[in-house]
């Protein structure tokens, strides 16, 4: 052996077919302990813990005369005094003398393995950190909506008369105290899905869902909001019936979300409507609105949580959210098997798709007869 490879800056060991080592470095002794007496013509079993032995066995000599080499294999080698050091392995069969040899360099890991340990420390307190905050979240949830919940019935009953006329000023308000409860309460519950999106709690129950009744249903309760924006609406064109596999309250949810977003996001006069289109197994169901529009760029970011862009020179967090909805839709779409995308040109408008799987016809789904 060469003095180079006695005391190159990695270990090195050959082993024939039968495990018996011929060749050791100085470098390997030295990370080992061992004197070269202690280990030539010993079988390599002699540096291996009993589990390395076993993956020997069973993986790398296998690989080794399958493959003729190894590359970046990681395992322990056992010192004389009973320690365990990570290495890396790279190996070669090579012939000399007539006879086969599986030459081995080995390079010690010990930086590594504490760079890998810190690594994995610093993912579980991460994970631990995030599902603190989940739970900190769904906890706070709940609390504040109790007392909203309280603000919101007391304004009620003062709006409803039962505890005495009010005069106009005190009306308006009461309206204001009614229209911050709902804003809140939109926010609670935002967080509130949010939260169980992340922890995965949200359980949602797939069944067969009229597409036109849930599109229909979602247009009537923003009517209201769109005429007092002074919006029209275009159509709705659902075509025939479909029937999609969906939760019909969290699709009516994605629904009032698009919609919703499109009515703040779209300027007096201006024009939101509804599509349904079929392609293969799924339908996709697009919130097309004529409003402010989105940059490219901001198109990426809108489904990200707590993300709000500021397009068309419209600041969008003053009219309300916390950039929540998108973010929201999306995680839903997904737990149903399905998607939400969003295609959009600024000063021109933006359309939202759902695109959710066509619901097996009843008589695919009815169970095939027996006998
Ligand atoms: P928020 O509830 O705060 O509006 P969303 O997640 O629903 O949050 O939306 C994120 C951002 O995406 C909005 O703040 C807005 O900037 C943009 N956005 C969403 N829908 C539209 C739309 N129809 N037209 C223009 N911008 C939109």
């Amino acid at each position: 052996m060469s003095d180079l490879m006695k005391t190159a800056p990695c270990g090195f060991v050959s082993f024939s077919d039968d495990g018996t080592m011929d060749e050791v470095n100085d470098t390997l002794l030295e990370m080992l302990g061992f004197t070269r007496i202690e280990l030539l013509g010993w079988h390599i079993d002699r540096i291996l813990p009993p589990g390395g032995r076993i993956f020997y066995q069973t993986y790398l000599f296998p690989l080794l005369k399958v493959q003729s080499s190894v590359e970046e294999i990681y395992l322990a080698l056992r010192t004389s005094g009973g320690t365990d050091v990570p290495v890396l392995l790279n190996g070669r069969r090579q012939e000399r003398r007539g006879r086969i040899f599986n030459d081995c360099v080995v390079v010690r890991m010990t930086q590594r393995h504490a760079f890998e340990d810190q690594l994995l420390q610093a993912r579980r307190l991460a994970e631990e950190a995030s599902a603190a905050k989940t739970k900190f979240l769904s906890m706070m949830s709940h609390d504040l909506r109790t007392p909203l919940a309280a603000i919101d019935g007391n304004a009620q009953l003062l709006e409803s008369g039962a505890v005495g006329d009010l005069s106009q000023q005190q009306r308006e308000s009461v309206e204001a105290i009614r229209d911050a409860c709902r804003t809140q309460m939109t926010l609670i519950s935002d967080l509130l899905d949010f939260a169980q999106l992340q922890s995965g709690k949200i359980q949602v129950q797939l069944a067969p869902v009229s597409l036109i009744g849930a599109v229909e249903r979602a247009h009537a309760l923003v009517k209201g909001l769109m005429d007092e924006s002074m919006l029209r609406f275009g159509s709705i064109d659902c075509g025939e019936e479909h029937m999609v596999m969906a939760d019909a309250n969290r699709l009516q949810q994605i629904l009032l979300n698009l919609l919703t977003n499109a009515i703040k996001f779209t300027p007096a006069g201006g024009e939101i409507s509804v599509e349904c289109r079929v392609r293969d197994d799924h339908v996709l169901i697009s919130v097309r609105d004529t409003g402010i529009g989105i940059s490219e760029p901001d198109l990426s970011r809108i489904f990200s949580p707590f993300v709000q862009v500021d397009s068309g020179g419209q600041r969008s967090a003053s009219l309300g959210g916390v950039g929540l909805g998108l973010a929201i839709c999306r995680e839903l779409a997904r737990a149903m098997g399905g998607e939400v995308t969003a295609r959009s040109t600024v000063g021109a408008g933006s359309v939202f798709t759902i695109e959710l799987a066509v619901a097996p016809s009843q008589e695919e789904s009815r169970p095939a007869a027996v006998g």
